[in-house]
């Protein structure tokens, strides 16, 4: 049983989880830093408190003894870290456990596993998924990754080991370039990392980025809840996903949803996980797991009828999947499309610098087959300077794909958001794109397509 849940994040996130818990009956407990005063998602729970140390902005909702002592005082018997954040820190997850107090994901010892990229690959490895060619663990000096790249030949992409969010990597394409690039994401590793451990891949000219939802209760049972195809992507990062891949053989599917699931079923995995992969032709192959709900879980649910959040709390508090109500893994649903846009107040002609404001008029879109799950999206509120530049996530469900990007392509069109720069028009050269509409946008997309700024 879990009586009151502490979320350890904003935004968004915060507000989808408090929602999560409202319909479970399930009290709800926010956390903000004096510079989210302002923030909606305080204003979302039963109770709200800030969170009174010195640490500022982001490092307020990192501080692991703060929010635990909130908990604690609280009341709450379970957190939730969301994404981001605190979501896959194994000391926060251990120190939950020494309280008392149950995190809503898997066990500290998996977070240990996928939050460093060496050692999932060779967990991957293990379990027989299909990888990358690549350095065998870490590479420790330069001559290493020459001779990698001499081996397997270039381009190579050097990838920071505890590297996240589409930081901390670097395309290599010639041997002239390997000493720079090196030294450059050793050291950018160091900074945002805290550790310049990096290893080495072959890079994969134009694949499409295909991760499998995975959910697993505690007891060992796990299922997938099918794909997402989240290739439309700016410098590694996710722009706009779709569920499921259009135009992807139930064969081929199949293969890669099986080979996720058993993959985590393998690892004892238990509550929500993604397995990434990328995919070139019909061959596909293993990126990284990311252990936590993830930005787009948003679009699975809207093709399975699984609420993922409400899943996850569930499962912390011991019960099955079967006694959830889920699926079983041969009648899982496959309904329709589903896209989704992430709007944020970046400006996509001044190199996607984000802008910051009040938002002076606000109209967000709705009608059939839309869903929006905003964060500080609303009337007369501040976006500061501090977090992540999303406002809001823009979601899109129908029968077909072509209905559903008609969907979108109007929901963008309501959408007033004015007041601070935002990627609204942008979004929108995007979904009405021909490579975008075929399904065939892949991971350079956005890099080789110049006329979506226009
Ligand atoms: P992060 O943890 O930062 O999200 P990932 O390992 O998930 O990093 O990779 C993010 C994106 O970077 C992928 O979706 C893909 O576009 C690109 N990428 C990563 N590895 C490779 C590779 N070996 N070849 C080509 N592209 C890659």
């Amino acid at each position: 049983m879990i009586n009151k849940v502490l979320v350890a994040n904003r935004g968004e996130i915060a507000i989808r989880i408090f929602r999560a818990c409202f319909e479970l009956g399930i009290q709800t407990v926010a956390v903000y830093s004096q510079e989210d005063e302002g923030s909606v998602h305080r204003f979302k729970a039963d109770e709200s408190y800030r969170l009174s140390s010195d640490k500022k902005a982001v490092a307020a909702y990192l501080d692991i003894e703060t929010i635990i002592q909130v908990a604690k005082e609280s009341g709450a018997d379970a957190i939730h870290p969301g994404y981001g954040f605190l979501s896959e820190n194994t000391e926060f997850a251990r120190r939950c456990e020494e309280e008392g107090i149950k995190f809503i994901g898997p066990s500290y010892e998996v977070l240990d596993m996928f939050g460093d990229k060496v050692k999932a690959r060779e967990a991957a490895k293990k379990a027989n998924i299909p990888l990358i060619p690549g350095s065998d663990g870490p590479v420790n000096s330069l001559e290493e990754v020459i001779a990698f790249g001499n081996e397997a030949g270039y381009p190579i992409i050097i990838k920071a080991a505890l590297g996240g969010g589409g930081r901390g990597m670097r395309v290599v394409r010639s041997e002239d370039e390997v000493a720079e690039q090196y030294r450059m994401a050793v050291s950018e590793a160091t900074k945002a990392f805290g550790s310049g451990e990096a290893y080495v891949e072959k890079y994969v000219e134009g694949p499409k980025h295909i991760e499998v939802q995975v959910i697993a209760d505690e007891q060992g049972n796990t299922m997938h809840l099918w794909e997402r195809d989240c290739s439309v992507q700016r410098r590694h990062q996710k722009v706009v996903e779709v569920a499921p891949t259009v135009n992807m053989s139930m064969e081929l599917r199949n293969r890669i949803c099986n080979s996720a699931r058993d993959f985590l079923d393998s690892v004892d995995y238990a509550n929500a996980g993604t397995v990434e992969f990328l995919l070139d032709g019909e061959d596909f192959y293993f990126i990284e797991v990311n252990p936590r709900v993830q930005v787009e879980h948003t679009i699975t649910e809207q093709i399975t009828g699984v609420d993922i959040v409400q899943t996850q709390i569930r499962i912390a508090a011991g019960e099955t999947l079967e006694e959830i109500g889920l699926p079983k893994q041969e009648d899982l649903p496959l309904n329709g499309f589903a896209i989704q846009c992430r709007v944020t107040t970046e400006d996509p002609n001044n190199n996607f610098f984000p802008d910051t404001g009040k938002i002076n008029t606000y109209r967000s879109p709705g009608g059939f087959g839309v869903r929006l799950d905003a964060g500080n999206g609303f009337q007369n509120t501040v976006v500061s300077p501090y977090f992540d530049s999303m406002i809001a996530k823009l979601i899109t469900y129908g029968t077909t794909f072509e209905d559903t990007v008609a969907k979108m392509d109007r929901s963008l069109r309501e959408y007033r958001v004015r007041g601070v720069k935002n990627n609204i028009p942008f979004l929108r050269n995007v979904v009405n794109h021909p490579v975008f509409q075929n399904g065939t946008a892949n991971t350079v997309f956005i890099d080789n397509t110049p006329e979506l700024f226009n």
